[in-house]
């Protein structure tokens, strides 16, 4: 299905402000990681369902580069207790995958938008 027009708004824009990738004013969330069904602006249906758990792939991914990478260079650099690296990466991880979730979230909508994989605008 192609569409009429497509939306001049950058996927780091739609990722960095979670914006609609159509009108970019529209919420893409509800609550902290909960996306909405659609734009309260323009009304493009979102269709959560369908990002599956892409996001959190890539997440897992970066995230476990950066932080072994942080906590090999720790552990050789001083060779902290094992206490010191519990208390450092744990909490890391946990944090660090809910800051990035929502960007990632919004980017792989962005993507599914561009590419025309979301719905069209629901007729009113
Ligand atoms: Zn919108």
């Amino acid at each position: 299905m192609a569409r009429k027009s497509v939306s001049q708004i950058s996927l780091v824009r739609v990722s960095l402000t979670c914006k609609c990738p159509q009108c970019g004013r529209g919420h893409l969330f509800v609550g902290l990681l909960e996306m909405a069904e659609e734009c309260e602006e323009c009304h493009l249906q979102f269709n959560s369902e369908q990002l599956g758990d892409g996001a959190a792939a890539f997440i897992v991914l970066i995230l476990g580069i950066v932080l072994v990478g942080a906590a090999i260079f720790l552990e050789t650099m001083v060779s902290p207790s094992i206490w010191v690296h519990l208390c450092l990466w744990t909490p890391a991880s946990i944090l660090g995958s809910i800051v990035l979730l929502r960007p990632f979230k919004a980017l792989m909508l962005g993507l599914h938008y561009k590419h025309g994989l979301l719905p069209t605008t629901k007729e009113k």
